[in-house]
Protein backbone atom coordinates (compact mmCIF):
# COMPACT_ATOMS: atom_id res chain seq x y z
CA UNK A 1 0.00 0.00 0.00
CA UNK A 2 1.37 3.72 -0.86
CA UNK A 3 2.05 6.36 1.84
CA UNK A 4 1.77 9.51 2.10
CA UNK A 5 4.46 11.91 4.73
CA UNK A 6 3.08 14.99 5.94
CA UNK A 7 5.35 17.50 7.18
CA UNK A 8 4.71 20.31 9.18
CA UNK A 9 6.34 23.62 9.40
CA UNK A 10 4.56 25.21 12.11
CA UNK A 11 5.99 29.07 11.65
CA UNK A 12 4.33 32.22 10.63
CA UNK A 13 5.41 35.83 10.28
CA UNK A 14 1.77 36.79 12.00
CA UNK A 15 -1.00 35.26 13.68
CA UNK A 16 -4.18 35.58 11.06
CA UNK A 17 -7.45 36.82 13.19
CA UNK A 18 -9.13 33.32 12.23
CA UNK A 19 -6.19 30.82 13.08
CA UNK A 20 -6.10 28.08 15.25
CA UNK A 21 -3.75 26.07 13.92
CA UNK A 22 -0.53 24.77 15.31
CA UNK A 23 1.37 27.58 14.56
CA UNK A 24 3.48 30.25 15.84
CA UNK A 25 4.87 33.69 15.08
CA UNK A 26 7.99 35.50 16.16
CA UNK A 27 10.08 31.66 16.51
CA UNK A 28 12.06 31.82 13.42
CA UNK A 29 15.03 31.53 15.50
CA UNK A 30 13.91 27.57 15.94
CA UNK A 31 13.38 27.08 12.21
CA UNK A 32 16.88 25.72 11.69
CA UNK A 33 16.92 23.40 14.66
CA UNK A 34 13.63 22.21 13.98
CA UNK A 35 14.24 21.43 10.53
CA UNK A 36 17.48 19.19 11.97
CA UNK A 37 14.95 17.75 13.84
CA UNK A 38 12.62 16.76 11.69
CA UNK A 39 15.37 15.04 9.47
CA UNK A 40 16.24 13.27 12.93
CA UNK A 41 13.17 12.29 12.85
CA UNK A 42 12.79 10.85 9.33
CA UNK A 43 16.11 8.72 10.43
CA UNK A 44 14.59 7.35 13.30
CA UNK A 45 11.62 6.54 11.59
CA UNK A 46 13.15 4.41 8.84
CA UNK A 47 15.18 2.64 10.99
CA UNK A 48 12.26 0.98 12.28
CA UNK A 49 10.15 1.06 8.96
CA UNK A 50 8.84 -2.51 7.44
CA UNK A 51 10.29 -3.54 4.38
CA UNK A 52 6.72 -3.75 2.77
CA UNK A 53 6.84 0.19 3.42
CA UNK A 54 9.91 0.49 1.77
CA UNK A 55 10.07 2.86 -1.35
CA UNK A 56 6.06 3.29 -1.38
CA UNK A 57 5.85 7.20 -0.33
CA UNK A 58 4.00 8.72 -3.38
CA UNK A 59 3.11 11.90 -2.03
CA UNK A 60 4.37 14.79 0.31
CA UNK A 61 2.61 17.50 1.89
CA UNK A 62 4.32 20.50 3.72
CA UNK A 63 1.83 22.69 5.44
CA UNK A 64 2.14 24.31 8.12
CA UNK A 65 2.11 27.60 9.29
CA UNK A 66 3.69 28.77 6.46
CA UNK A 67 6.63 26.42 4.66
CA UNK A 68 7.04 29.28 2.41
CA UNK A 69 9.37 30.38 5.23
CA UNK A 70 11.71 27.12 4.51
CA UNK A 71 14.92 28.05 2.48
CA UNK A 72 15.36 26.11 -0.29
CA UNK A 73 18.53 24.34 1.45
CA UNK A 74 16.57 23.53 4.35
CA UNK A 75 13.84 22.22 2.23
CA UNK A 76 16.50 20.24 0.00
CA UNK A 77 17.62 18.67 3.23
CA UNK A 78 13.97 17.45 4.44
CA UNK A 79 13.27 16.12 1.25
CA UNK A 80 16.49 14.39 0.26
CA UNK A 81 16.57 12.21 4.10
CA UNK A 82 13.11 11.30 3.04
CA UNK A 83 13.93 9.75 -0.33
CA UNK A 84 17.20 8.14 0.92
CA UNK A 85 15.71 7.16 4.25
CA UNK A 86 12.20 5.81 2.92
CA UNK A 87 12.22 5.81 -0.51
CA UNK A 88 10.10 7.09 -3.16
CA UNK A 89 8.08 6.15 -5.49
CA UNK A 90 8.24 7.03 -9.40
CA UNK A 91 5.61 9.47 -9.29
CA UNK A 92 6.28 11.80 -6.90
CA UNK A 93 3.14 14.46 -5.59
CA UNK A 94 5.27 17.19 -3.38
CA UNK A 95 3.03 20.08 -2.48
CA UNK A 96 4.16 23.06 -0.27
CA UNK A 97 1.87 25.48 1.04
CA UNK A 98 2.94 29.41 0.43
CA UNK A 99 1.94 32.56 1.76
CA UNK A 100 1.81 35.06 -0.93
CA UNK A 101 4.68 37.96 -0.15
CA UNK A 102 7.06 34.90 1.04
CA UNK A 103 7.92 33.45 -2.27
CA UNK A 104 10.72 35.06 -4.36
CA UNK A 105 11.50 33.41 -7.91
CA UNK A 106 14.85 32.32 -6.54
CA UNK A 107 13.55 30.64 -3.70
CA UNK A 108 10.25 29.31 -6.08
CA UNK A 109 13.22 28.12 -8.60
CA UNK A 110 14.95 26.08 -4.91
CA UNK A 111 11.83 24.32 -4.12
CA UNK A 112 11.26 22.99 -7.67
CA UNK A 113 14.64 22.12 -7.85
CA UNK A 114 14.31 20.44 -4.49
CA UNK A 115 11.17 18.57 -5.81
CA UNK A 116 8.64 20.33 -4.98
CA UNK A 117 6.13 20.02 -7.96
CA UNK A 118 2.67 21.69 -6.43
CA UNK A 119 1.72 25.01 -4.86
CA UNK A 120 -1.39 25.61 -2.68
CA UNK A 121 -1.27 29.17 -2.35
CA UNK A 122 -3.48 30.95 0.51
CA UNK A 123 -5.28 33.38 -1.08
CA UNK A 124 -8.70 33.61 0.94
CA UNK A 125 -10.15 36.50 -0.60
CA UNK A 126 -9.91 38.64 -3.29
CA UNK A 127 -11.34 42.13 -1.79
CA UNK A 128 -9.09 43.35 0.58
CA UNK A 129 -11.40 45.02 3.25
CA UNK A 130 -11.69 41.12 3.50
CA UNK A 131 -7.91 40.31 3.98
CA UNK A 132 -7.89 43.04 7.06
CA UNK A 133 -10.63 41.77 8.48
CA UNK A 134 -9.05 38.17 8.43
CA UNK A 135 -5.72 39.46 9.75
CA UNK A 136 -3.94 38.53 6.32
CA UNK A 137 -0.47 39.63 5.71
CA UNK A 138 -1.00 40.24 2.06
CA UNK A 139 -2.83 42.21 -0.95
CA UNK A 140 -4.65 40.92 -3.65
CA UNK A 141 -2.03 42.37 -5.61
CA UNK A 142 0.88 39.66 -3.56
CA UNK A 143 -1.72 37.14 -4.52
CA UNK A 144 -1.73 37.63 -8.47
CA UNK A 145 2.42 38.12 -7.94
CA UNK A 146 2.39 35.44 -6.29
CA UNK A 147 0.96 32.65 -9.01
CA UNK A 148 3.29 34.31 -12.00
CA UNK A 149 6.17 34.01 -10.14
CA UNK A 150 5.05 30.30 -9.23
CA UNK A 151 4.45 29.87 -13.43
CA UNK A 152 7.63 31.79 -13.67
CA UNK A 153 9.63 29.11 -11.42
CA UNK A 154 8.16 26.32 -13.18
CA UNK A 155 5.19 25.01 -10.97
CA UNK A 156 2.65 23.34 -13.30
CA UNK A 157 0.12 22.56 -10.53
CA UNK A 158 -1.29 25.56 -8.44
CA UNK A 159 -4.17 25.52 -5.82
CA UNK A 160 -5.67 28.70 -4.60
CA UNK A 161 -7.36 28.36 -0.75
CA UNK A 162 -10.34 30.63 -1.05
CA UNK A 163 -12.59 31.21 2.36
CA UNK A 164 -16.43 31.88 1.73
CA UNK A 165 -18.60 32.67 4.64
CA UNK A 166 -17.08 35.62 6.41
CA UNK A 167 -18.52 38.21 8.83
CA UNK A 168 -20.48 41.11 6.75
CA UNK A 169 -19.50 38.97 3.25
CA UNK A 170 -21.78 40.02 0.48
CA UNK A 171 -22.42 37.11 -2.50
CA UNK A 172 -20.96 40.07 -4.32
CA UNK A 173 -17.97 39.94 -2.61
CA UNK A 174 -17.97 35.80 -2.55
CA UNK A 175 -18.69 36.30 -6.74
CA UNK A 176 -15.62 38.75 -7.04
CA UNK A 177 -13.24 36.49 -5.14
CA UNK A 178 -13.98 33.47 -7.45
CA UNK A 179 -14.00 35.56 -10.49
CA UNK A 180 -10.19 36.79 -9.86
CA UNK A 181 -9.15 33.24 -8.59
CA UNK A 182 -11.08 31.75 -11.91
CA UNK A 183 -8.90 34.69 -13.58
CA UNK A 184 -5.68 33.49 -12.27
CA UNK A 185 -5.92 30.24 -14.82
CA UNK A 186 -5.22 27.57 -11.48
CA UNK A 187 -5.32 23.72 -11.74
CA UNK A 188 -7.17 23.36 -8.53
CA UNK A 189 -9.58 25.05 -5.80
CA UNK A 190 -10.04 24.78 -2.55
CA UNK A 191 -13.37 26.54 -0.92
CA UNK A 192 -13.50 26.65 2.50
CA UNK A 193 -16.31 27.90 4.68
CA UNK A 194 -15.25 29.71 7.94
CA UNK A 195 -15.10 27.93 11.05
CA UNK A 196 -14.84 30.92 13.71
CA UNK A 197 -12.38 29.22 16.25
CA UNK A 198 -12.66 30.22 19.98
CA UNK A 199 -9.19 31.41 21.02
CA UNK A 200 -8.70 33.64 17.98
CA UNK A 201 -9.27 37.36 17.36
CA UNK A 202 -12.43 37.30 14.77
CA UNK A 203 -14.17 34.69 18.00
CA UNK A 204 -13.51 37.46 20.46
CA UNK A 205 -14.77 40.29 18.05
CA UNK A 206 -18.15 37.81 17.31
CA UNK A 207 -18.67 37.36 20.95
CA UNK A 208 -18.76 40.84 22.03
CA UNK A 209 -21.07 41.81 18.34
CA UNK A 210 -18.54 44.31 16.97
CA UNK A 211 -18.88 41.54 14.19
CA UNK A 212 -21.88 39.11 13.25
CA UNK A 213 -21.44 35.52 13.12
CA UNK A 214 -22.33 34.54 9.00
CA UNK A 215 -25.47 33.10 8.75
CA UNK A 216 -26.04 29.22 7.02
CA UNK A 217 -28.13 30.89 4.74
CA UNK A 218 -25.12 32.59 3.34
CA UNK A 219 -22.61 29.61 3.43
CA UNK A 220 -25.68 27.57 1.17
CA UNK A 221 -26.08 30.26 -1.31
CA UNK A 222 -21.69 30.74 -1.37
CA UNK A 223 -21.29 27.61 -1.96
CA UNK A 224 -24.50 27.42 -4.70
CA UNK A 225 -22.69 30.74 -6.56
CA UNK A 226 -19.34 28.14 -6.52
CA UNK A 227 -20.77 24.80 -7.84
CA UNK A 228 -22.31 26.94 -10.92
CA UNK A 229 -19.30 29.66 -11.29
CA UNK A 230 -16.80 26.66 -11.33
CA UNK A 231 -18.54 23.82 -13.40
CA UNK A 232 -18.98 26.98 -16.10
CA UNK A 233 -14.81 27.77 -15.97
CA UNK A 234 -14.52 23.84 -16.99
CA UNK A 235 -14.20 22.51 -13.35
CA UNK A 236 -14.56 19.58 -11.92
CA UNK A 237 -15.91 19.07 -8.02
CA UNK A 238 -14.58 15.95 -7.06
CA UNK A 239 -14.52 16.79 -3.43
CA UNK A 240 -16.92 18.54 -0.71
CA UNK A 241 -14.58 21.56 -0.80
CA UNK A 242 -12.19 20.48 -4.16
CA UNK A 243 -12.51 21.66 -7.41
CA UNK A 244 -9.95 20.51 -10.04
CA UNK A 245 -9.23 20.76 -13.67
CA UNK A 246 -8.45 18.09 -16.26
CA UNK A 247 -4.86 17.55 -17.50
CA UNK A 248 -3.80 16.93 -20.73
CA UNK A 249 -4.15 13.14 -20.34
CA UNK A 250 -7.29 13.78 -19.22
CA UNK A 251 -6.86 12.99 -15.81
CA UNK A 252 -7.51 15.24 -13.09
CA UNK A 253 -5.36 17.78 -11.41
CA UNK A 254 -6.38 16.36 -8.03
CA UNK A 255 -4.76 16.68 -4.84
CA UNK A 256 -3.10 12.67 -4.68
CA UNK A 257 -2.36 13.61 -0.93
CA UNK A 258 -5.45 14.71 0.13
CA UNK A 259 -7.25 11.70 -1.70
CA UNK A 260 -5.03 9.13 0.34
CA UNK A 261 -6.83 11.09 3.51
CA UNK A 262 -10.41 11.15 2.18
CA UNK A 263 -9.33 6.73 1.24
CA UNK A 264 -8.59 7.01 4.86
CA UNK A 265 -5.25 5.56 3.19
CA UNK A 266 -2.02 5.54 5.59
CA UNK A 267 0.22 8.64 6.56
CA UNK A 268 2.95 9.79 8.20
CA UNK A 269 3.27 12.81 9.73
CA UNK A 270 5.72 14.66 10.76
CA UNK A 271 7.13 17.45 13.18
CA UNK A 272 5.47 19.44 15.59
CA UNK A 273 1.68 18.44 16.44
CA UNK A 274 1.53 16.15 13.04
CA UNK A 275 -0.73 13.24 13.13
CA UNK A 276 -0.21 9.59 11.59
CA UNK A 277 -2.52 6.97 10.23
CA UNK A 278 -0.23 3.99 10.51
CA UNK A 279 -0.73 0.10 10.91
CA UNK A 280 -4.12 0.56 12.39
CA UNK A 281 -2.91 3.20 15.22
CA UNK A 282 -3.75 7.06 14.86
CA UNK A 283 -0.70 8.96 16.76
CA UNK A 284 -0.07 12.63 17.55
CA UNK A 285 3.42 14.47 17.98
CA UNK A 286 3.89 16.55 21.26
CA UNK A 287 2.85 20.33 19.22
CA UNK A 288 5.06 22.87 20.20
CA UNK A 289 8.05 23.26 18.13
CA UNK A 290 10.44 23.87 20.60
CA UNK A 291 9.36 21.00 23.07
CA UNK A 292 9.73 19.01 19.39
CA UNK A 293 13.32 19.80 18.87
CA UNK A 294 14.01 18.46 22.68
CA UNK A 295 12.27 15.61 22.34
CA UNK A 296 14.36 14.62 19.15
CA UNK A 297 17.74 16.08 20.41
CA UNK A 298 17.72 13.10 23.28
CA UNK A 299 15.18 10.58 22.06
CA UNK A 300 14.58 7.31 23.98
CA UNK A 301 15.30 4.30 22.15
CA UNK A 302 12.46 2.40 23.92
CA UNK A 303 9.99 4.25 21.93
CA UNK A 304 11.31 4.61 18.46
CA UNK A 305 9.54 1.09 17.43
CA UNK A 306 7.43 1.48 14.03
CA UNK A 307 4.91 3.19 14.99
CA UNK A 308 6.25 5.47 17.15
CA UNK A 309 8.17 8.09 17.06
CA UNK A 310 10.21 9.88 20.45
CA UNK A 311 7.90 12.63 19.61
CA UNK A 312 4.94 10.78 19.83
CA UNK A 313 2.66 12.73 22.34
CA UNK A 314 -0.34 10.50 22.31
CA UNK A 315 -2.06 7.78 20.14
CA UNK A 316 -4.55 4.73 20.27
CA UNK A 317 -5.49 1.51 18.30
CA UNK A 318 -8.22 2.54 15.70
CA UNK A 319 -10.85 -0.48 16.10
CA UNK A 320 -11.97 -2.45 12.97
CA UNK A 321 -15.51 -0.71 13.31
CA UNK A 322 -13.98 2.93 13.46
CA UNK A 323 -12.02 1.80 10.48
CA UNK A 324 -14.64 0.97 8.87
CA UNK A 325 -17.22 4.00 10.10
CA UNK A 326 -13.54 6.25 9.05
CA UNK A 327 -14.21 5.15 5.32
CA UNK A 328 -17.50 5.65 5.03
CA UNK A 329 -17.48 9.48 7.08
CA UNK A 330 -14.02 10.87 4.94
CA UNK A 331 -15.28 9.02 1.57
CA UNK A 332 -18.37 10.82 1.45
CA UNK A 333 -16.96 13.68 0.81
CA UNK A 334 -15.62 12.47 -2.32
CA UNK A 335 -18.96 13.74 -4.30
CA UNK A 336 -18.35 12.19 -7.60
CA UNK A 337 -16.72 8.55 -6.34
CA UNK A 338 -18.18 8.40 -2.80
CA UNK A 339 -17.48 4.85 -1.57
CA UNK A 340 -17.51 1.28 -3.62
CA UNK A 341 -19.49 -1.91 -2.25
CA UNK A 342 -16.72 -3.85 -3.98
CA UNK A 343 -13.93 -1.58 -3.08
CA UNK A 344 -15.22 -1.82 0.85
CA UNK A 345 -15.60 -5.56 0.81
CA UNK A 346 -12.17 -6.03 -0.55
CA UNK A 347 -10.74 -4.34 1.99
CA UNK A 348 -12.86 -5.01 5.29
CA UNK A 349 -14.61 -8.52 3.90
CA UNK A 350 -17.77 -7.61 5.01
CA UNK A 351 -20.36 -5.35 2.83
CA UNK A 352 -20.83 -2.05 3.76
CA UNK A 353 -24.64 -2.18 2.84
CA UNK A 354 -24.70 -4.13 5.31
CA UNK A 355 -22.90 -3.06 8.13
CA UNK A 356 -24.33 0.51 7.86
CA UNK A 357 -27.80 -0.73 6.65
CA UNK A 358 -29.60 1.48 9.28
CA UNK A 359 -27.58 4.56 8.75
CA UNK A 360 -27.36 4.49 4.92
CA UNK A 361 -31.19 4.05 4.77
CA UNK A 362 -31.67 7.34 7.01
CA UNK A 363 -29.83 8.88 4.74
CA UNK A 364 -31.48 7.74 1.50
CA UNK A 365 -34.74 9.03 3.29
CA UNK A 366 -33.27 12.51 3.81
CA UNK A 367 -32.48 12.57 0.18
CA UNK A 368 -28.75 13.06 1.21
CA UNK A 369 -27.32 10.15 -0.20
CA UNK A 370 -27.69 8.09 -3.65
CA UNK A 371 -26.83 4.74 -4.80
CA UNK A 372 -24.83 5.08 -8.33
CA UNK A 373 -23.87 2.16 -10.59
CA UNK A 374 -20.26 2.79 -11.87
CA UNK A 375 -18.76 -0.42 -12.83
CA UNK A 376 -19.51 -1.47 -8.78
CA UNK A 377 -21.90 -0.55 -6.52
CA UNK A 378 -21.05 3.20 -4.95
CA UNK A 379 -22.89 5.32 -2.02
CA UNK A 380 -22.14 9.06 -2.24
CA UNK A 381 -24.03 12.48 -1.48
CA UNK A 382 -26.54 14.03 -3.61
CA UNK A 383 -26.27 17.68 -4.80
CA UNK A 384 -28.72 18.37 -1.74
CA UNK A 385 -26.53 16.71 0.67
CA UNK A 386 -23.43 18.45 -0.66
CA UNK A 387 -24.80 20.83 1.00
CA UNK A 388 -25.62 19.28 4.39
CA UNK A 389 -22.57 17.34 4.28
CA UNK A 390 -22.06 17.67 8.10
CA UNK A 391 -25.71 15.88 8.75
CA UNK A 392 -24.32 12.75 6.65
CA UNK A 393 -20.85 12.75 8.53
CA UNK A 394 -22.64 12.59 11.62
CA UNK A 395 -23.97 9.24 10.77
CA UNK A 396 -20.77 7.66 10.90
CA UNK A 397 -18.96 9.92 14.25
S1 LIG B 1 -0.78 32.00 7.56
FE1 LIG B 1 -2.13 30.21 7.78
S2 LIG B 1 -1.24 28.99 9.43
FE2 LIG B 1 -0.29 31.04 9.55
S3 LIG B 1 -1.54 32.16 11.01
FE3 LIG B 1 -2.39 32.59 8.99
S4 LIG B 1 -4.00 31.03 8.68
FE4 LIG B 1 -2.72 30.35 10.41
Amino acid sequence: MNLSVYIHIPFCVQRCGYCDFNTYAGLDHLISPYVKALCREIEIFGQSLPETMRNKVHTIYLGGGTPSLLKPRDLQMILSTLEYTLGFMAEMEISLEANPGTCSLQKIRGYVGAGVNRLSIGMQSANEHELRLLGRSHTVGDVVQAVEIARAGGIENINLDLINALPNQTLDDWRNSLKVALSLDVEHLSLYSLTIEENTMLYQKVSTGELLTPDDDIAADCYDVAREMLSQAGYLHYEISNWARRNIAGGLFECRHNLQYWKNLPYLGLGAGAHSYLDGYRLINVSHPWQYIQKLSSPNKMHCAFPFSPATQDYYIVSPEEQMRDTLLLGLRLVQEGVGEEDFFRRYGKKMSEVFAEEIHRLLQKGLVEWIEDGQKRIRLTRFGQLLGNQAFIEFV
